[in-house]
């Protein structure tokens, strides 16, 4: 909606343009705002503008060029655009650090509520702005008349830093439903994304704090200068526990009319989570349908994983061209000096950005390929106990690690 809401208005600027024949400088507006218009035009056909309404102007979803808006001063920003990424945050620290099998699985790959809420806190203090991993690069055509990604210019509040926020495996695993996490997505009473799960003691709880995406909303709620443009986060979806909490995968082993019916159940239960989800800023991608090694599986297998995908996934969020590799496993074992089968097979079924993990945001568009690849940064235990200074930009492990409620393992900086 968003891409749209500015294709539009690059459609109605550019019209204006011809219109009044002046003004460079709105031109590179509408150029900015959609990334490169002309790039995308031909899919999005605007049917004969009707009235240019002013509302599009002044849409605060849409990132604008330069100047002055509402007071905010918006610079040019071509720098590192940061990227950290979260699993499902832990709810209940004392169900996912009992001691049982997933214990330090969870310590290893996971933060606490209130350690969430602490590095939102301190990344906001620290003068990040929530940008949509859909906005920093586009598809253009290159001067050989090949399309190829570019890195768009962002125009942000003066000061501000870039920061896109991704979210892992957001389709609630059965294994985590025992192990202090939430278990579903839920529409709250007031309208508003919520979660719904069972507190220790087991009794159901639907809520706005126990979960990263209704955190998130809530924060921006409070702290809108975070959002500037609406942006939340990007959802990484595999597809073979569902989704967001509903079981709308298929199983091959069997497949009865009763589970085939529940199946439905579930596909209609999460339709409008979604298309809230969509209305309040967050985006979708394909974390692969079963979470598959892309560095090592058969291309065979890989084609069928995406597909699938596209079937029981991608039907439910729409299209998508982010792909969040499983485990950061690179496809033909490299995907920065190689553009090799499997990572032309999977550009060639829509994907344009390729994230795995390291050690810093580092992005790269490729050179022979259209299509941008970049790694995130993980907030998680791992990088609490082990990877302090490197996260100092961010946060201070110090100041958000919940050592007490933790296993008790080593930590670099105690
Ligand atoms: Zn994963």
């Amino acid at each position: 909606m968003r891409r749209f809401t500015a294709l539009l208005l690059a459609a109605l600027m550019l019209l204006s343009l011809a219109a009044c024949g002046q003004g460079d400088s709105a031109g590179g507006s509408a150029q900015n705002a959609a990334g490169d218009p002309s790039a995308e035009a031909p899919e999005e056909e605007t049917p004969e503008v009707p009235e240019p309404e002013p509302y599009e102007i002044s849409d605060p979803t849409v990132m604008p060029e330069g100047g002055v808006r509402d007071g905010v001063t918006y610079a040019a920003y071509d720098g590192i655009v940061e990227h950290l990424f979260f699993h499902p945050v832990v709810a209940y620290p004392e169900l996912a650090f009992d001691g049982d099998a997933q214990a330090n699985g969870i310590d290893d790959y996971m933060v606490t509520v209130d350690e969430y809420n602490k590095i939102l806190q301190s990344v906001y203090d620290k003068g990040y702005v929530l940008v949509d991993i859909g906005d920093v690069w586009s598809e253009t055509t290159g001067e050989d008349g090949a399309p190829k990604m570019v890195r768009n210019t962002l125009y942000l509040p003066e000061g501000k830093k870039p920061l896109i926020l991704s979210f892992d495996d957001t389709n609630y695993y059965e294994y985590m439903l025992t192990n202090g996490f939430t278990h579903k997505l839920v529409i709250g009473e007031d309208g508003k994304i919520a979660s719904w799960g069972k507190d220790p003691q087991g009794n159901e709880v639907t809520s706005r704090d126990l979960d990263a995406i209704p955190i998130l909303d809530k924060f921006v709620e409070e702290h809108p200068d975070f959002s500037p443009f609406g942006a939340k986060g990007c959802l990484s979806l595999t597809g073979y526990q569902g989704i967001l909490g509903y079981r709308t995968q298929t199983d091959t082993k069997s497949w009865s009319e009763a589970q085939e019916a529940n199946r439905q159940k579930e596909i209609e239960a999460v339709k409008p989570i979604v298309a809230e989800l969509k209305r309040t800023g967050w985006t979708f991608g394909s974390h692969t349908w079963g979470h598959i090694r892309l560095g090592s599986k058969s291309m065979e297998s890989i084609q069928a994983d995406t597909a699938r995908w596209f079937d029981e996934v991608g039907s439910l969020v729409g299209p998508t061209t982010i792909l969040f590799y499983p485990h950061g496993e690179r496809p033909d074992g490299n995907d920065w000096q190689n553009t090799g089968p499997v990572f032309q097979y999977l550009q060639s079924q829509g994907f344009r950005v390729f994230a795995s993990v390291g050690i810093e945001s580092f992005s790269y568009i490729k050179k022979d390929i259209c299509a941008v690849i970049c790694d995130r940064l993980h907030p998680d235990g791992t990088t609490l106990r082990h990877s302090r200074d490197r996260y100092l930009q961010f946060y201070d492990a110090k100041d958000i690690m919940d050592v007490a409620v933790r296993p008790q393992r080593e930590i670099d900086w105690a």
